[in-house]
């Protein structure tokens, strides 16, 4: 079973409601968490949330407020930044460009006084690690963007550290290398015995390389769990809104019947019904939040729970994928996918049909917030 599951398990970091003031604006409020050996684990969050400054506090160069960090059990609070054993990956890599890619990777070795055998060997390693050996005598603008990159990692886990903390580490590179490179980031991680933490404003390279994925806002953890679960079932309104794309239909609970609960929401508009997983008394504001591939689109009416009668508004032909925007009398507009599968031959719909979504009861998520 996973680590965090366990509950045996030691965490590798322990934040205990940690807090870090800058003045008095609070960058990270009262936060508790634990990430666990061999974790590939990702901050997720919009600007200013404070995922910087929390990886900043794991390095060293910030001390919080409030509240105690420990790397392994022990608390790393007096522990200097150079004496952790913990390294950064900056986005801007920082290489040195006098020199080669086989001394920069060395550098933090001689630095530490490693002796030049070890220092051959280590880099060798690295070299192996990264696939960079045919590149070991090339200085850094002899290699490409992504090359580059590698270097970088290779630098950072020279000396074996027990976190890597990566802040942005694919934000210079285009969108398809950006995409490769997320795979041989995990690659490497399954092959060292390290931890990484990686910070990115980029929500679909969280879900692809991350083990768990915690979901920020002001200095918050709002919701932390595997990328399915992240998906599947978000915690709130602002994770299932931050985490892909997804229709919310605020509405007040009307009545629950066996499992099912019947949602008001519009006038004039059919009640949803949905399947919580939480009390809702009867008047309580709750959203029900449905993926656009989860609502079906048709001509006729369907057998289904839950139907509703809209107009196409907008199409986005993506190729695998279309979307399609169906505006519902009384103006709200709800987003459907489908998968543009030619052996399913679905028949496909043009702007200003006339239309039927619908969807099932336990397709959507009962949000109270
Ligand atoms: P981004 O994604 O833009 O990098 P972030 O989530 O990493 O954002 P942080 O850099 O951690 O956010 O900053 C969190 C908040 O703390 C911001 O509002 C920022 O202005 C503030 N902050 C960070 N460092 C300092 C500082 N040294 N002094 C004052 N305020 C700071």
């Amino acid at each position: 079973s996973a680590p965090w599951e366990d509950p045996e398990a030691k965490p590798v970091i322990h934040f205990q409601n940690v807090t870090k003031r800058f003045g008095d604006f609070t960058a990270i409020d009262d936060l508790t968490i634990d990430i666990y050996e061999k974790e590939f684990f990702a901050l997720l969050g919009p600007s200013g949330c404070g995922k910087t400054t929390l990886m900043r506090m794991l390095a060293g160069f910030e001390t919080p407020t409030e509240g105690t960090i420990l790397l392994q059990g022990e608390n790393i609070a007096p522990v200097p930044p150079n004496k952790r054993a913990v390294n950064m990956m900056f986005q801007s890599y920082a290489l040195f460009p006098h020199l080669s890619i086989w001394e920069n990777i060395a550098f933090g070795l001689k630095r530490d006084g490693m002796s030049k055998h070890d220092i051959n060997e280590r880099v060798d390693e690295m070299l192996r690690l990264t696939r960079l050996e045919q590149f070991a005598r090339r200085k850094p603008h002899q290699i490409s963007g992504g090359q580059r990159q590698r270097v970088a990692l290779a630098r950072s886990l020279a000396k074996h550290p027990k976190l890597l903390l990566l802040d942005e580490p694919l934000g210079a590179l285009d969108k398809k290398l950006r995409q490769e490179t997320q795979f041989e980031l995990m690659d490497i991680q399954e092959k060292t015995d390290t931890t990484f933490v990686i910070v990115t404003h980029d929500q679909e390279e969280a879900m692809t390389v991350a083990s768990r994925v915690a979901v920020m806002d002001h200095g918050k953890i709002i919701q932390v769990a595997t990328p399915d679960a992240i998906y599947e079932t978000p915690n709130s309104t602002y994770v299932a809104d931050f985490i892909g794309d997804v229709n919310l239909i605020e509405g007040k609970a009307a009545g629950q019947d066996g499992d099912k609960l019947k949602i008001t929401w519009a006038e004039g508009q059919p009640d949803i019904i949905g399947t919580p997983t939480t009390e809702f008394s009867n008047g309580q504001t709750v959203h029900f939040a449905i993926r656009p591939e989860k609502v079906s689109i048709t001509a006729e009416k369907p057998e289904k729970a839950n139907c509703l009668q809209g107009k196409i508004l907008d199409i986005a032909y993506l190729g695998n994928i279309s979307t399609y925007h169906v505006e519902l009398a009384g103006g709200k507009v709800i987003k459907a996918q489908t998968a543009n599968n030619r052996r399913l031959s679905r028949r496909s719909f043009t702007w200003e049909d006339d239309v039927w979504l619908s969807f099932t009861d336990t397709a959507g998520v009962l949000l109270e917030r």
